[in-house]
């Protein structure tokens, strides 16, 4: 490889990276996770097969995020593998109302996407800060930003909208929707896969450690769970989803909660780790025999379920519901389990496709097909490079 990307993720406790080649940026060349941090600081670095080519461990005490991005830095020729870096392309959380699609970063972009910080505090600032880093570090470097919202700008407005007053919504107190980048992929994908399907009624449940869903009609999204940020929707690895907003207030009243304690609750405590009260994580969950990992399943399930309905009654109805991300490209379980409550709209598995993972998983008769497609939202981002570059 001669001239190479280079792709970060910078989220709240991890930094993903991608080496992707310019002339062909499909299938990355590295890939890169520093994750723990805060917790167990822990860096992995494979190549194109998977395989580890660098590991490391630190001590958590003082490894923050600026710590995590010189040492992501440091790590540059390891990455890099020879190649000359060409342009670097980030995943930004939110575009806000302005950027619905890519932009190359300038210093005035980059005061635009800080203003946009408020929107989402917990995510932006570690978004920005790679961009800043390299900026100073080589400022001829082009930097290409992403945005997770960016793809559902093209729903209505009434899918945009909260039934707040006007002057709230006009300060942009409104749905975003988020994970835009996995949906704009996978979107990419279905057109190879399945081009009929890609122009009909298709919901894709991106099912992580976050998680929501996308009502899409061709190739466009239509409506999605999340909303003005991504505490909404659908019930998550620690988040709790919709929530019914008296219940913050009661909080507020009852037990003194402020925002910060409220933030931390719907955040960090809540959904299949604060309803089994054992863990965040979908293997631990479905290995232990205690009812109560039992019971956060069940409730994740049934809000997929419930939300499923919603975005069918939305998109007038369904073509195909995709899988994505790390329990729906991995859980058997799940994937039987929500077919299982999608039945009524004319959805069947075919149970030994679902159980060895197969790429199309409904039965042969199914009117609704159903599928899992892994999502990679850093390759997106690099063919969004290779465009804005050309
Ligand atoms: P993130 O949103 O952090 O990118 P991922 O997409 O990697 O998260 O998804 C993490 C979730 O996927 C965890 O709940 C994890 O348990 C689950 N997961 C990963 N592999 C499997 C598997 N083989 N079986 C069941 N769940 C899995």
């Amino acid at each position: 490889m001669s001239q190479a990307f280079v792709v970060l993720n910078a989220g709240s406790s991890s930094i993903k990276f991608a080496l992707h080649e310019a002339r062909a940026p499909f299938a990355a060349a590295r890939r890169g996770l520093i994750e723990g941090i805060g917790t167990a600081p822990h860096l992995r670095l494979r190549d194109a097969a998977g395989d580890t080519v660098l590991e490391r461990r630190w001590p958590a005490e003082g490894f923050d995020h600026a710590r995590a991005m010189q040492e992501t830095m440091a790590l540059g020729p390891d990455i890099l593998a020879g190649s000359a870096l060409v342009a670097a392309g980030h995943r930004v959380v939110h575009g806000g109302l302005e950027f619905a699609g890519p932009v190359r970063v300038t210093p005035a972009i980059l005061e635009r996407l800080a203003a946009l910080s408020p929107l989402a505090p917990l995510h932006q600032p570690h978004n920005l800060a790679p961009i800043r880093a390299l900026a100073a570090l080589t400022p001829e470097l082009p930097q290409i930003a992403c945005f997770d919202t960016g793809f559902h700008r093209s729903q209505a407005p009434v899918a945009q909208a909260f039934a707040l007053p006007r002057r709230m919504s006009e300060a942009g107190i409104r749905r975003y929707g988020f994970h835009g980048l996995s949906y704009e992929f996978i979107a990419t994908q279905l057109e190879r896969l399945d081009p009929a399907l890609a122009q009909g009624r298709v919901i894709v449940a991106h099912l992580g450690n976050g998680a929501s869903l996308c009502a899409m009609r061709h190739g466009q999204s239509v409506a999605s769970t999340m909303g003005f940020t991504a505490a909404d929707g659908l019930m998550m690895g620690t988040r709790c989803g919709a929530l019914d907003a008296g219940v913050l207030i009661h909080l507020m009243d009852t037990e003194g909660m402020d925002a910060r304690a409220l933030e931390a609750l719907i955040y960090k405590e809540s959904g299949l780790l604060g309803v089994s009260g054992i863990s965040s994580d979908m293997r631990t969950l479905r290995a232990s025999a205690d009812p109560h990992a039992a019971e956060a399943v069940a409730l994740f399930i049934y809000r997929i379920i419930r939300e499923i309905g919603s975005l069918v009654a939305a998109m007038g109805g369904l073509d195909g519901l995709i899988f994505t991300a790390g329990i729906g490209e991995n859980d058997a379980g799940t994937r039987a389990e929500v077919a299982a409550g999608c039945g009524w709209l004319g959805l069947t598995l075919d149970a030994a496709r679902n159980a060895a993972g197969q790429q199309r998983i409904s039965a042969e008769a199914s009117r609704v097909s159903a599928w899992v497609v892994p999502t990679d939202e850093e390759g997106m981002i690099a063919r969004h490079m290779a465009e804005i570059l050309a």
